[in-house]
């Protein structure tokens, strides 16, 4: 496979920007080599820029449920657009996505839209404190919140720690009031109540964490940080960013029949444009400027354009059977890859739910947390990720993020898949 273009490209993408790249996952540094320069998407399939196909499970990380260039998201963007781009004045599009959201999901009443996930992540938490009074935040290890200085932390050595800033220009005072504890963990989320739970405004959670693994957590889990954070007076915040409208309409709220107090959204609701949203109940959301004290603004919050792209991608997956359909191919591509793994020594585990996957070269039967998760397996998956690429198979180039399967992915596709994996198992060593 030539690489050429691409790799010229990447030359001179470092001359403009740090690492070559706008966002640091896309620069390959985990997996080795340069990165792919995407020239087009059509469906499930990618082209770089020296015109070699790919079956995409990246899917811009999780935001193109439905494929990508797809016709009615396409459509819709284009006859929104003649009108305009941006007013920085109300348009009916904001109110239509809204209804669309709120009228088929009982997990919140009213809602913000923003343009990022991190700007809904960081424009709830000020919520959580604005609602509460209160100031400290609880985050666990291995969730990923976007990158607002608030939640760029990691654990310190103990049960209960107040952040570490896992990035340099991050103060350790705007760290020391965010507790890290280790996901699927009793035990320091009680210490953590049990010493500063007067002071906790929220407890915040991927209540699927799929940014550092897929970390799948039992209901009951959750259903315990339900009733601490009630019990104390103390806000829930689901941070569905990669998880609304992915594991159904109603995110994991709705999967696990759970009702969080604040639900941040991003990825899928634009319909790959930069949107983001936060949602709570009437009297949560009350807080919020102009009818609160709370200030939160956004020169192109609610663009037309990108509500557009939204109100059109969400609608497809309102249909009936949309995210059976999807679970099926998962189940299908995961059953199929799993077949195909024959390796005598080396371990492998694929978790899936819904339409996200995870692959894991461990032999533990489940990975609930970020120490749970051996470093050393990722030469594997660098070896797994090459190979693949040569097969046409593009993954996130990280074996810390998940796959995703869209609604453009054929049978074909999957078949394609399972062979360009069971090649890549044999060259693993
Ligand atoms: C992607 C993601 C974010 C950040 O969203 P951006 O749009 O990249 O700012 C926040 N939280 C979760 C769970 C995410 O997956």
């Amino acid at each position: 496979m030539q690489r050429e273009r691409s790799k010229q490209l990447y030359e001179e993408a470092v001359q403009f920007f740090p690492g070559g790249v706008n966002s640091p996952v896309r620069a390959f540094r985990s997996v080795g080599g340069t990165p792919l320069f995407i020239k087009k998407g059509k469906g499930a399939k990618i082209w770089d820029a020296d015109g070699n196909e790919f079956i995409d499970y990246c899917a811009s990380w999780g935001p193109l449920i439905l494929g990508h260039a797809n016709e009615k998201v396409l459509n819709s963007v284009q006859a929104t657009m003649q009108n305009g781009t941006s007013f920085g004045a109300p348009t009916e599009l904001e109110n239509e996505l809204a209804r669309l959201i709120i009228s088929n999901n009982p997990y919140i009443q009213k809602i913000r839209f923003v343009s990022s996930g991190t700007e809904a992540v960081m424009s709830a938490i000020r919520l959580a404190r604005g609602y509460t009074g209160k100031t400290k935040i609880l985050k666990f290890e291995g969730c990923y919140h976007g990158h607002s200085d608030a939640l760029l932390v990691k654990a310190g050595s103990g049960l209960v720690t107040f952040g570490n800033s896992s990035s340099a220009g991050v103060p350790e005072s705007v760290v020391s009031d965010t507790i890290v504890v280790s996901l699927h963990n009793k035990e320091a989320v009680q210490k953590a109540f049990e010493q500063f739970g007067k002071e906790i405004a929220c407890v915040i959670i991927e209540p699927v964490p799929a940014n550092n693994g897929l970390l799948l957590q039992d209901k009951e889990y959750l259903q315990f940080l339900r009733d601490i954070t009630k019990q104390h007076n103390s806000v829930l915040i689901f941070d569905e960013v990669i998880s609304g409208f992915r594991l159904g309409f109603t995110g994991a709220a709705g999967h696990y029949g759970i009702a969080p107090d604040i639900i941040t959204y991003g990825k899928i609701i634009g319909g790959g444009f930069p949107v983001g949203a936060y949602g709570a109940s009437k009297e949560i959301m009350a807080c919020i400027s102009p009818d609160g004290a709370v200030y939160q603004a956004g020169t192109l919050s609610g663009n037309p354009v990108a509500m557009a792209a939204g109100i059109a991608q969400l609608s497809e997956c309102l249909k009936p059977g949309f995210y059976e359909q999807l679970e099926t191919k998962t189940k299908k591509l995961v059953s199929g890859i799993e077949k195909a793994f024959k390796h005598p020594s080396i371990p492998f585990k694929i978790f899936s739910i819904g339409s996200i996957f995870w692959i894991a070269f461990s032999s533990d039967e489940k990975i609930q947390s970020a120490e749970a998760i051996d470093a050393d397996s990722m030469k594997y998956f660098r070896q797994l990720h090459a190979t693949l690429l040569e097969q046409g198979v593009y993954l996130g180039p990280s074996g810390y993020e998940v796959g995703f399967m869209g609604e453009a992915h054929t049978d074909a596709d999957i078949e394609a898949t399972i062979a360009a994996f069971a090649k890549a198992f044999e060259q693993l060593n």
